[in-house]
């Protein structure tokens, strides 16, 4: 699956590439959180982070679509800068309205959910693509409902987030992303606040997800989806990469002792 990429013959990256970040620096106050985080997500690809807690992988995530400033490297995704433009070696910040534009053009799923309480389900999808993307309500109310069975939750397009599951309402939260028609999907660990019996039904989705050539970059514990999803499979530890490759490879045959430690602990 190819996407249309504008500016790559621009920036000599390969016009498959959708995340391409180099040398990533990010500090809050002095704690330095990423220390040159290296990484490239081609296009229709999955990427998963693992690593400890305090890594720096919600850091990196929120970096990709802006919601933390860089302090320092190269953040390209679909071959435009995220937030900066370059000029010689010096980034400055893109206009508020451009990093707007860039970031909707990248979804986000989080932890907790963060739907709208006070929306129906419905309402939580076609808001964004009416609000930021000027859509027509009849064409945002359209693709919705597609995408809510899409996730196999059309019959909950009139219920209230606190009415549905924690599984349900991360499927939800699915769908309003893609609700954008976003480039590429960022996962900050989609499971992690889901009950046991409810891990499984959001893999799926982002399973279906990922088959159908989505580009996703996916922080998660779940090693399982890890190996049978990802293409490529990357550890952070301490604010650096500290071994990426074939998820498969590395989960039986890590090279640093790090990894090895890390997999271990959460298998
Ligand atoms: P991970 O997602 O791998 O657990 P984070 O990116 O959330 O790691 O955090 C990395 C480090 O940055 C942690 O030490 C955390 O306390 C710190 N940190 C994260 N966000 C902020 C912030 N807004 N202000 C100050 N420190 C932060
Ligand atoms: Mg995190």
């Amino acid at each position: 699956m190819t996407r249309s990429g504008n500016h790559h013959d621009r920036f000599g990256i390969a016009p498959t590439t959708m995340v391409h970040a180099k040398g990533i620096r990010k500090s809050y106050g002095h704690l330095e959180v990423l220390k040159g985080v290296d990484m490239t997500v081609p296009a229709g690809t999955v990427a998963c982070i693992i690593g400890p807690s305090g890594s720096g992988k919600s850091t990196f995530l929120r970096c990709i679509n802006h919601l933390e400033e860089i302090n320092g490297g190269l953040m390209l995704v679909d071959g435009d800068f995220v937030g900066y433009r370059l000029e010689g070696n010096r980034l400055y910040e893109l206009t508020p309205s451009t990093i707007c534009k860039r970031r909707a053009e990248i979804g986000m799923v989080f932890q907790q959910f963060n739907l709208f309480p006070h929306m129906t389900v419905l309402e939580n999808l076609i808001e964004a693509p009416v609000r930021v993307k000027l859509e027509p309500v009849d064409q945002a109310t359209f693709n919705a409902i597609e995408l809510l069975k899409r996730v196999g939750l059309a019959d909950k397009r009139d219920a209230y987030p606190r009415q549905l599951s924690g599984g349900q309402q991360q499927r939800v939260a699915i769908a309003r992303a893609l609700a954008m028609n976003p480039k590429v999907l960022l996962f900050d660990e989609p499971t992690s606040a889901l009950d046991p019996e409810l891990v499984g039904e959001v893999l799926e989705v982002m399973k279906g997800l990922a088959r159908e050539g989505i580009t996703m970059v996916v922080v998660t514990h779940e090693i399982g989806f890890a190996r049978e999803v990802g293409d490529q499979l990357i550890f952070m530890d301490g604010g650096v990469v500290v071994e990426a490759g074939d998820p498969r490879e590395m989960i039986a045959n890590p090279q640093s002792p790090r990894t090895r430690e890390f997999l271990a602990r959460v298998r």
